[in-house]
């Protein structure tokens, strides 16, 4: 029988923090279309859960321990899928963090600790990928973006300068790759209900009705609401999208006032 668009069965992903947040949502809507998802992430506890969680869902997974902000690491991250499910047809690099300080009052090592987890850390797993896309003659890649791609705020300044960086390297690559027969796109999401955005809620007061208030949809996104666009970036439906910059956040960004 045909393959449908949609469909990922005998593909191999890997979400690098896949473990927890977005990258769950996203690692279980590439299980549930028929993908092997290696989950990569530090903390071993969440990689277990996350494990748990794709094989109820139907799918296979296996965990990786990694702290892809380090080459080494990347490099085994993609070596350690292959070995252990064959192949790597998606990347999806969404392993992220955030410090949210005044710009002045940041020291130099938080900058460059959120550029080297954003940041650093897709254009790293991105190469260590390539080969293999390359050599099977077709791949995909996922990166994460944010509001903050397109919109400045002033607790956000390396995380802004991350997010505006992932998507220009993504439409490098997606320009670089695209005779290799690889897309490279990115997904920007609005504000999501997770870890890094409950900091935020403590961080920032007020800030959960004001996201409501300011989104067209009136709620805070969820996990879940990402499945479907990592499905389509890294399905054959979208064979002709690359270097594509997908906002994926209830109107967040078309709404004026
Ligand atoms: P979470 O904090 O829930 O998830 C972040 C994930 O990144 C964790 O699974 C964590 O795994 C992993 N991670 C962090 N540092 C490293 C590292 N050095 N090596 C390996 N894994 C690492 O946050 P979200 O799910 O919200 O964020 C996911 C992505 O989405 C990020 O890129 C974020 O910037 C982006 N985003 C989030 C938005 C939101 O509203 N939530 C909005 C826009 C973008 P571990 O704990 O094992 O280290």
């Amino acid at each position: 029988m045909a393959k449908g668009p949609f469909d990922l069965a005998g593909k191999v992903a890997i979400v690098t923090g896949g473990n927890g947040g977005i990258g769950l949502g996203m690692a279980e809507g590439l299980a549930r279309a028929g993908a092997a998802v290696a989950v990569g992430g530090r903390n071993a506890a969440k990689n277990k859960a996350a494990v748990e969680r794709l094989a109820n869902a139907g799918g296979k997974a296996v965990a990786i321990e990694a702290d892809v902000t380090d080459e080494a690491q990347c490099k085994r991250l993609v070596a350690e899928t292959v070995k252990r499910l064959g192949r790597v047809d998606i990347l999806v690099n969404n392993a992220g963090t955030n410090i949210r300080k005044r710009p002045e009052e940041y020291a130099f090592a938080e900058w460059q600790e959120v550029m080297r987890t954003n940041l650093d850390s897709a254009f790293l797993m991105s190469q260590a990928v390539y080969p293999h896309m390359k050599q099977a003659g077709r791949g995909k890649i996922v990166c994460i973006g944010s509001m903050t791609t397109i919109f400045g705020a002033p607790f956000v300044a390396p995380y802004s300068a991350s997010k505006g960086g992932i998507v220009q390297m993504a439409r490098s690559l997606a320009t670089a790759w695209a005779k290799d027969n690889i897309q490279v796109n990115s997904v920007l999401p609005g504000f999501i209900d997770t870890d890094l955005t409950r900091q935020a809620r403590k961080d920032i007061p007020g800030i959960g009705d004001r996201v409501v208030a300011r989104t067209p949809a009136g709620r805070w996104g969820v996990p879940e609401d990402l499945a479907g666009v990592a499905v389509f970036l890294a399905a054959p439906a979208s064979d002709f999208v690359t270097g594509a910059a997908i906002p994926v956040d209830g109107g967040f960004s078309v709404q004026m006032l």
